[in-house]
């Protein structure tokens, strides 16, 4: 279907979606067979074989996720590890170096702090919020600006349109996980990012019972990061990958009330005596709002916030919350909640922790779908129990 004549909705539900489907069928099967017949002269990697990304499900898959970012092209990948790792294998060889934002998903700081020394990677932290810092950290052997479109667990929403003057400039390419935002509230390769990647566990699916992940940008890009995924190998499954499909139907719809829950909740909080702080960009008084009111069309489901007291008040405050689940993750449909100093940040150094703003008090929240009110009527709650 024609990508630029539907928004977001419309291409949640149509995109990718064959008309006639497969035996008429309105729903796109799962076609679950590894191996596929063979012309004569095949190049390697448009064999149909499920590890090379090639399989009629794939494929459907490839097609409705890359409409999602405007892309010329998809792929999807076992997690969104596989998506970060792979994409950045495919773009760094050994020499290169890259600038990565300082306060990174905690999986993606592990990749890089515990893994590109070995592959003969390197990398400079820098605050992706404060551009006069950038221009020092380049060395001649800088490929690759890595940034995340809203970070964790504090919501900080990185300069982004200076993050791409600058790469042009400086010629190096650009990479964002746009994971907390999802495509409903931001495309970054419309701000001129050059390549995407999202965890699909998180909103693309939104029903927190798979793992996937994908890359997007222009087709000569992806099929690099394809060929690259081919070799290491960190397919999708077709089963999971129907799941995804079925969940992307439903995307703008959850991510719009997840953006309304979010507003209502922070909105809630900031106001609540007890509450010390709360991360939200979405808040007048967050320090990014100006630049994230330009940027995002909604300011998206997570917060964070620090509460009045001592440390025993965060972990009571959320054994007296009823509706979310105290789990990690994020971007499902329930609201979630979790103190990140013991889950995504534990692999950072306490003093690494502490100069980032991630002290043990913080709770992060994920808003899932339930109605607004609800949520703040049993934050309220908890609050007087603490
Ligand atoms: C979860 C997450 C990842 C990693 O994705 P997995 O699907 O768990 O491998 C990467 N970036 C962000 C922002 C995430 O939230």
């Amino acid at each position: 279907m024609e990508q630029q004549r539907y928004r977001i909705e419309t291409l949640a539900v149509h995109s990718g979606e064959r008309r006639p489907g497969p035996e008429g069928s309105v729903v796109y099967p799962i076609y679950q067979g590894t191996v596929y017949t063979v012309p004569a002269g095949t190049d390697y990697h448009d064999i149909r074989y499920i590890r090379l990304n090639s399989t009629p499900s794939q494929v459907f898959l490839h097609d409705k996720l890359a409409a999602l970012e405007g892309a010329e092209a998809a792929v999807a990948t076992s997690s969104g590890m596989a998506a970060v790792s792979t994409a950045l294998l495919s773009l760094l060889k050994q020499g290169d170096h890259l600038l990565a934002g300082d306060c990174l998903y905690g999986g993606t700081h592990d990749l890089l702090t515990q893994h590109a020394a070995d592959l003969g990677i390197e990398y400079t932290f820098v605050d992706p919020q404060r551009p006069e810092g950038w221009k020092a950290a380049l060395r001649p052997t800088t490929k690759l600006f890595l940034v995340e479109t809203i970070t964790n667990p504090l919501m900080r929403v990185p300069r982004l349109r200076e993050i791409v003057d600058f790469a042009r400039r400086e010629r190096l390419l650009t990479m964002i996980d746009n994971t907390f935002a999802s495509p409903v509230n931001f495309n970054p390769l419309a701000a001129g990012f050059d390549l995407v990647f999202h965890s699909a566990t998180k909103y693309l699916n939104g029903h927190s019972d798979l793992v996937a992940g994908c890359v997007l940008g222009s087709r000569e890009r992806v099929e690099k990061v394809r060929h690259t995924l081919n070799h290491f190998g960190g397919a999708l499954d077709p089963h999971a990958g129907y799941l995804l499909a079925r969940g992307i139907k439903t995307l703008a719809l959850r991510v719009r009330a997840a953006n309304e829950n979010g507003l209502a909740l922070a909105r809630a909080l900031a106001v609540h005596p007890k509450v010390k702080q709360v991360n939200y960009a979405g808040l007048e008084t967050h320090p990014d709002h100006a630049h994230a009111r330009e940027l995002l069309r909604g300011f998206g489901g997570m917060l964070s916030l620090r509460l009045h007291g001592d440390n025993g008040a965060a972990e009571r405050f959320l054994a007296a919350l009823r509706i979310p689940f105290v789990a990690p993750s994020l971007g499902g449909v329930e609201t979630l909640v979790i103190r990140p100093a013991f889950s995504s940040h534990a692999g950072l150094s306490r003093a690494d922790r502490e100069r980032l703003g991630i002290t043990d008090e913080l709770v992060r929240v994920s808003c899932g779908v339930e109605a607004a009110a609800d949520l703040v009527e049993d934050f309220n709650g908890a609050l007087q129990a603490v």
